[in-house]
């Protein structure tokens, strides 16, 4: 990592005009029924590469989620857009896509200041947001239902149905990355109550904005900002929600089923992960040391598939670690809004600490660290990427989510090996393979127990392809067709004929 001073920028200097005049609102309210509201408390949002607070946001009670929620319900029977010609529906959905891309500085911007996301992180955010508009405007006019064979003296149809108020809670690393999580609930005639997680609630406002700017009525999107204590837990108890997607963490997916249970709510749950990248000795070790080790280091490893569980083939284990950490080493931590950042703040000084205490039991439990392993600098949230050999898969920093710049390096002998260590894991959203081997990638991708397993690729998404986790990693599947099964119902309607 360079030593040199982190790049604090001033704000006015990296802003763009849309980011200042959004900014220049300073306190932050909920959306309702497509207006702006507030409740009595805000709380404060920071800048994770400073530390510096930047605006205040309306902390939500269990008042203003049965406000947006009875929005929601209302708007959804009235029929205000679940009704509405599905060609139309697909219009207004393509508006906000063209919204999304005349903002997108502001998204950008937001998410950098907000979230810490370096500038190229952030693009990839917003365009894969958008991507996932583009892709879902379509649906409305393809949602279809059927006929299925039935006796001769009736006609049955099988009718697929919007479910009804969706409850969305999001996590805090791709806050511009709203929309992907919305829309697909929209397409199918969904009506949405918003929880962004309160340590980035800036993204989810603008995306509102725009829903209503796209001409998607009041009602139908509602944002409700604060803790997820409050504000999560009381939409995903309240009696007039339907259903809930979530993505966040283990412990808060468990809590929430468990919240969920009373009224059978129908949950989806996209949760963390610890995945492995399998790299076999006849792999490309040219593309695979840098590949594996980005696999890791993007959004400072704050990412869901982060592949933190590296597991190499003895013969190539120390060229590979080597390459690993020469390619590392020059990594430029710093603000999201310096060109030449490659690696931004960790969201949150406790989350800072979370990786901290991780490096420690690592160094504890015997692992070595022949890269970074501290805190980088004194201002902001940063900590250096760090590489752990020596780690054998019974390890807390191998078991557990670190989420954080942090990976740890597994050797193994044969290939029966290799997979028996990387399905030995609580988690099961996603897995690398590294190899030449056509057939090998063949059964590996068969017995890797994981949602996704990309092979001689990493982190690649696309918006007609599902994305989601196995295990403790959750279930239910965002984005494809195969997301449209949480979001939407089957009604059989029987009619006498003779
Ligand atoms: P992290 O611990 O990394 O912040 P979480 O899983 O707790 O991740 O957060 C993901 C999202 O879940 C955030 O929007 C957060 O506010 C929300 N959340 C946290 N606790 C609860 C809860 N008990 N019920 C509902 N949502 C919650």
């Amino acid at each position: 990592m360079t030593t040199e001073a982190l790049v604090k920028p001033s704000l006015d200097e990296h802003l763009s005009g849309a980011a200042k005049a959004f900014l220049a609102e300073g306190r932050f309210g909920h959306l309702i029924d497509g207006e702006t509201c507030f409740s009595d408390e805000t709380f404060a949002v920071y800048d994770p590469a400073t530390g510096a607070e930047f605006a205040r946001c309306a902390a939500g009670t269990a008042k203003d989620v049965d406000r947006a929620a009875r929005a929601a319900r209302a708007a959804f029977d009235d029929g205000r857009w679940r009704n509405l010609d599905p060609l139309e529906k697909e219009r207004r959905l393509r508006r906000l896509s063209q919204l999304i891309s005349q903002n997108r500085d502001l998204l950008m911007d937001i998410d950098v200041i907000d979230g810490g996301l370096v500038r190229a992180y952030s693009e990839f955010i917003v365009n894969f947001g958008q991507d996932a508009v583009d892709y879902y405007s379509g649906w409305p006019t393809k949602l279809h239902g059927s006929a299925p064979a039935c006796p001769p003296d009736v006609v049955v149809q099988e009718v697929r149905e919007p479910v009804g108020v969706v409850g969305i809670i999001t996590p805090w690393n791709g806050p511009s990355a709203a929309p992907a999580a919305i829309v697909p609930a929209l397409a199918c005639g969904n009506s949405v109550v918003l929880k962004p997680a309160e340590q980035t609630p800036l993204a989810a406002i603008i995306i509102g904005r725009l829903c209503l700017e796209a001409g998607i009525p009041p009602g139908v999107v509602n944002v409700v900002q604060g803790k997820g204590e409050v504000v999560g837990q009381a939409l995903v108890e309240h009696p007039l929600v339907d259903a809930i997607g979530f993505t966040g963490s283990g412990e808060t997916g468990r809590r929430i089923q468990a919240a969920a249970a009373p009224r059978l709510k129908r949950v989806s749950m996209e949760l963390g992960g610890k995945s492995p990248q399998l790299v076999f000795d006849d792999a490309d070790l040219d593309s695979a040391a840098t590949a594996v080790a980005n696999a890791v280091w993007g959004h400072s490893g704050q990412v869901c598939t982060a592949g933190t569980r590296v597991l190499v083939q003895r013969g190539i284990h120390d060229e590979l670690v080597a390459e690993m950490v020469a390619r590392s080493r020059s990594i430029r931590l710093g603000s999201g809004f310096a060109k030449d950042t490659q690696m931004g703040p960790l969201v949150s000084e406790e989350q800072l600490n979370r990786v901290r205490r991780y490096v420690d039991i690592g160094r504890q439990e015997g692992a070595e660290v022949v890269l970074g392993g501290g805190r980088h600098g004194q201002a902001g949230f940063f900590h250096e990427p760090t590489i752990f050999t020596g780690v054998n898969n019974g390890m807390t920093i191998a078991r557990e989510e670190i989420f954080g710049p942090v990976m740890t390096v597994i050797p193994f002998d044969t290939e029966a090996e290799a997979v028996a260590i990387a399905n030995d894991s609580d988690f099961g959203l996603a897995a690398g393979v590294w190899t030449r081997d056509l057939s090998r990638a063949h059964r590996l991708s068969q017995d890797l127990r994981a949602g996704t397993v990309w092979v001689n690729t990493y982190q690649r998404v696309y918006p007609s392809i599902p994305y989601g986790g196995m295990k403790q990693s959750g279930y239910g599947r965002n984005l494809g067709a195969a997301s449209l099964e949480h979001l939407t119902q089957i009604k059989t309607v029987w009619l006498k004929i003779r």
